[in-house]
This record gives structure tokens, sequence and C-alpha cells, in this order.
């Protein structure tokens, strides 16, 4: 029977290991590419060995060599929380810029589909809310976040090129912010320092006034949405996340009252060009690919700081 093929660039990270164990669970060979900068091979190591599964440590900014059929591309592979692109900013650009090149050039070689993984970082701080995928964002190009979100605009624009000039078939998700199992509990993103902090029994370092908001999507239900996306014929972007929106205060108060936690919040000064809303507009995903998130905040938060508290070592 005719199994089809997909590269996963980022495979070992956090949400390209769940989108491998997506893929294979829908009967898709998959080939795992990443060079483990922010990848861990623990994301992955209950995959190694099955014969649907294969996994090669290697830079996508480098040629990308490899031998028979590929039917997709999903092309996940970048440093992704504002702390590891504050600390990797050329690799950051490297990856969405000549990776994402890479990625397209074996994608026109093998004639594969290619899913290029955005970002709702793509509308800056945004001037409009929720942001919908026609609003063309407000990003300071030099700004500390500029290395990630000019990477991923330019990887945008690259990926149009090549569906319009080349002919490759192409799909773009823009993903908003998501949490889950895998994240790394020193990723410096806000659920991760959250429960890090209340494990330890220290304060919450809420930025700003904490008024700012995010929309949290649980990573189950952004992996089915990528997947609907990429088995649709859908070229231009969509956003895929959670519409419930929250202050960044309120939402370190819900992991204080989940974990049954002590510590207080404490207010630290706000990173610069951090966007004070976001929210998605998922009225294309609900249309185009019949999907919405179904994990209620609670109910997901629950299952991610089980997972922390089983790779912490703190007491
Ligand atoms: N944040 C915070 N305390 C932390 C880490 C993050 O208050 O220890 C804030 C951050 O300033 C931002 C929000 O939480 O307003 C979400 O930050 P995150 O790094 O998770 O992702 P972003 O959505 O900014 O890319």
């Amino acid at each position: 029977m005719f199994k089809p093929t997909a590269v996963v660039t980022g495979g070992a990270g956090f949400l390209g290991s769940h989108l491998c164990d997506k893929l294979l669970s829908e009967g898709i060979n998959v080939i795992c590419i990443d060079n483990l900068i922010t990848g861990n091979t623990a994301n992955i190591a209950h995959l190694v060995g099955r014969d649907d599964f294969k996994f090669y440590k290697q830079d996508v900014t480098e040629y990308i060599y490899l031998a028979g059929k590929v039917d997709y591309i999903l092309h996940f592979a970048s440093p992704a929380s504002p702390i590891d692109y504050l600390q990797l900013p050329i690799q950051t650009l490297k990856v969405g810029s000549l990776g994402t090149h890479k990625a397209l050039g074996l994608a026109k070689e093998k004639k594969a589909r290619f899913l290029l993984a955005s970002t709702s970082e793509v509308y800056g701080d945004p001037a409009i809310n929720p942001q919908n995928e026609d609003y063309w964002g407000n990003v300071n190009p030099i700004g500390p976040r500029g290395v990630y979100d000019e990477a991923k605009r330019f990887a945008e624009a690259l990926t149009m090129a090549y569906h319009r000039y080349h002919g490759i078939e192409t799909r773009i998700v823009r993903i908003f912010n998501t949490y889950g199992p895998r994240m790394r509990l020193n990723d410096g993103r806000a659920l991760p320092a959250f429960v890090d902090q209340a494990l330890r029994g220290e304060n919450l370092t809420v930025f700003g006034d904490g008024s700012q908001t995010r929309s949290f999507c649980f990573v189950s239900d952004l992996v089915d949405g990528i997947f609907k996306l990429l088995m649709s014929d859908e070229t231009e972007p969509v956003n895929i996340g959670n519409p419930s929106e929250i202050t960044i205060k309120q939402f370190a108060e819900e992991v204080l009252k989940i974990m049954g936690s002590k510590s207080k919040i404490e207010y630290k000064e706000l990173p610069e060009d951090d966007p004070k809303v976001r929210r998605p507009d998922i009225t294309k995903a609900k249309n185009i690919l019949n999907w919405e998130p179904k994990v209620e905040r609670e109910e997901g938060l629950i299952k991610t700081i089980e997972y922390f508290k089983s790779i912490n070592h703190i007491s």
C-alpha cells in the first residue's frame, strides 16, 4: 500500500515533535531533521526504532540532501521563544531565510507540498484586535524581536514566490501562542517561567503591569489544525490558535490557582516591543478547514503542569 512521506524540519522541537506524532498516526512516514540547538532528542525518543520514522541531525540552513520520494515538507525549524531568539539572533534570521530557501528547494526537487510554520509575530504589536489574515502587521524591523518577525515575514514572501513562480504547492500557517507537554521549562515563555517559579516557591515575574493579552492554544488542537491545513488546498496564510484572550496577570493567577501555590506576583520591566494584545480571528480556519480548538485552558494547563512536574527535579 502507498504510504506518503513527510519531512519535518525542527522535528525534535516542541511543536515539531507533536507534528511527527500526528503525521505517524495518520499513516505517514516521517523524516525528522533538527540541529538540536533548541530541539531535544528526548521529544522524539519514543519514535526512535520505528521503521516509519527517521531522524537526521542537520542544520537546514545548509543544503539538504535526501534520497527517495518525499510528499510533504513541513518547515518548523526555528528558535521560537523571545529569549531564544534574543540569544540566537543570527541563527533565527538564517533559518527563516536560508533554511526556508533550502526547504523550498527540496520541495521543488521532490515535487512535494510545502507547509511553512509562520507566526502571529508577523502582525507585530498589532493595531487591530483580533488579528485576521488580511492585516499586514506593525513590526519594528530593527527591534530585538525583529530577527524573528522579519525572518518569518521573509519566509512567507519566499514561500509565495515559490508558489507563484515555480508552481510549488504551498501552505502557510500563522501560529499563535501554543502550550503543552514538551515545552522547555527554561525557554523563557510565560507559562514555563510561571510554573518553574511556582515549583521553586519563588515569585512569578509578570512583565509590565500584566495588562497585555495573549490567547493560548493547547498543542493537540494546534497540530490538528495544521494537519487539516496541510490536507486542504488553501495557499494563502491561515491563523491557527485559540481565540480565548486573557491578560498575562490573570494568566499568572490561573497558574497559581491550579497549582495551589502560595507564590506572589512580582512586576518586572516590560521587554521592548512586547505586543500589547494578541488574539487570532479564526473565522477563516473555521470556514475553510472546519477547525476550531476544543481543549479548555484549565484542562490544557492541568496536563501541561503535570508534564512540567514530571520532568522537574525540584521536589
Ligand atoms: N511574560 C511575563 N513573565 C515571564 C515571561 C513572559 O510576564 O516570565 C510576558 C511577556 O512579556 C508577554 C507574555 O508574557 O507579554 C507572553 O510572553 P511569551 O514569552 O510567552 O511569548 P510572546 O507571546 O511574547 O511571544
